[in-house]
């Protein structure tokens, strides 16, 4: 149903996390009467603790050719970022079946080109949000320098650099001492690094939602703090949004609640395949030793990052149900790389977290009209990019709504393709 100048339609979009929050405004942009709804406060999901970067250059997808000879091994050692609860295997298998499924050269240089088509216009569309919201002091033109420790790693990761190239990625190779005049506290074991100058972070992830959450507010928006727990559903399509406060009759909803939207999605009788790929943190607070850029180490599997609290030190995928105790485990050994990486990293207050990124075995987020109900749409499973991607999903779900041709080609992100 699209806005008319008398009565705009209204949307209901559901979480409020970075890509919901986009959602929002977009769709307000689009002239719709939008109400935002989450169970707690914005960007208190994965959205809070990820590592902050716009990542302009990761069109290459994390399952790459030969991953399937490297997974079992992974699994097993109990040093390596890729976990699995045992628990959760059962559940697990059919995705872990479908993600190596698409770990061939030609589905590897499909994915890259398709999730380079988002890429290409994250800046456009997230730049007049952060001016809008008055949120340009949370933002940080850092550059990214991915690291290297080994010769054999650096020359490991040579396919996907030549596909970063091959989709436009401006990079810089640098040896281990050109990477250390401009992060000198880095380790003296790092004999390679690649270097992407463009790259834009931002310094509180969390702090960014919140100020595009007031944004959409101050427009008139409605935030409304509540869990959402099935819908009603008529001829016509969606009629209602069932909440812990009673029902809210909706023209339409998008359901963009990171992981959690899989039972929303199955709620309007589509099955998706979209497990929790947990991340984990430790933020050193206050630390004092100095870092510039961006840094991803490509060895350890780990992403360093300075915030406004202090330095974040990031990484991991483990598998498990999405709301399953935190194992900080996970967050301590991530904290001891960065240490390795930046042997002079420490802090007397340090804390950590847990946040489940939403992951689809191919992937690519679902960005577009629900299979089986005309009035809902889904924006849901950006994996390691949904920051990134927020802004662009946000502005695609807006011309869906309203009845406009998409400004990038929907056809690898349509929900109905699993
Ligand atoms: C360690 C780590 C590092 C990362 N680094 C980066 C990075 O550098 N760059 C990048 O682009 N991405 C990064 N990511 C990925 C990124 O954080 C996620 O892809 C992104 O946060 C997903 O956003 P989202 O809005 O889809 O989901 P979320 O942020 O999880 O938001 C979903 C919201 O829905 C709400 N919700 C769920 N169910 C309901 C319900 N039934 N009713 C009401 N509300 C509900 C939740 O409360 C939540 O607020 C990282 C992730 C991790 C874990």
């Amino acid at each position: 149903m699209q806005a008319t100048a008398t009565a705009p339609a209204t949307v209901t979009v559901i979480g409020a996390g970075m890509v919901g929050t986009c959602c929002a405004l977009y769709l307000q942009n689009e002239g719709f009467r939008v109400t935002l709804v989450d169970r707690k406060a914005p960007g208190e999901g994965a959205s809070f603790g990820n590592l902050g970067c716009f990542g302009i250059a990761s069109c290459v997808p994390p399952g790459m050719p030969g991953i399937w000879r490297k997974v079992p091994r992974m699994l097993l050692d109990k040093d390596a970022p890729l976990k699995l609860r045992w628990g959760h295997a059962l559940r697990a298998a059919p995705w872990f079946l479908k993600f190596i499924a698409n770990t061939s050269r030609a589905r590897v240089e499909e994915i890259a080109r398709a999730r380079q088509s988002l890429l290409n216009r994250v800046h456009e569309t997230l730049d007049p949000l952060v001016a809008e919201a008055g949120a340009g002091n949370l933002m940080s033109p850092t550059g990214i320098l991915f690291t290297f420790e080994s010769e054999e790693a650096f020359q490991g990761a040579a396919y996907a650099f030549d596909i970063r190239r091959r989709n436009g990625v401006m990079m810089d190779v640098l040896s281990g001492d050109e990477a250390r005049e401009l992060e000198p506290n880095l380790t003296s074991n790092v004999v390679r690094a690649i270097r992407v100058p463009s790259l834009v972070s931002t310094l509180d992830p969390s702090g960014l939602v919140k100020s595009l959450a007031a944004l959409f507010e101050r427009r008139g928006g409605t935030l409304l703090c509540n869990a959402v727990r099935g819908f009603e559903v008529g001829s016509e399509g969606v009629t209602a949004v069932k909440t812990d406060s009673g029902d809210t009759a909706v023209d339409n909803v998008v359901i963009a609640a990171g992981v959690w939207s899989r039972p929303l999605a199955e709620a309007l009788g589509t099955n998706v395949p979209l497990e929790a790929e947990r991340g984990y943190h430790t933020v050193f607070h206050g630390a004092d030793v100095k870092i510039n850029e961006a840094i991803l180490s490509v060895d350890r599997y780990i992403s360093v990052t300075p915030m406004r609290e202090g330095i974040r030190v990031g990484g991991f995928a483990e598998f498990a149900a999405p709301d399953a105790p935190a194992d900080m485990r996970h967050a301590k050994t991530a904290a001891q790389h960065g240490q390795k990486l930046f042997p002079g990293l420490d802090a007397a207050t340090r804390s950590e977290w847990m946040g489940p990124r939403p992951s689809h075995p191919d992937s690519k987020p679902a960005i577009g009209r629900s299979p089986r109900h005309r009035n809902a749409y889904f924006a849901f499973g950006h994996d390691h990019l949904g920051l990134t991607f927020g802004s662009i999903t946000g502005k695609l779900i807006s011309e869906v709504v309203a009845g406009k041709p998409p400004s990038v080609d929907l056809e690898p992100f349509r929900p109905d393709r699993f």
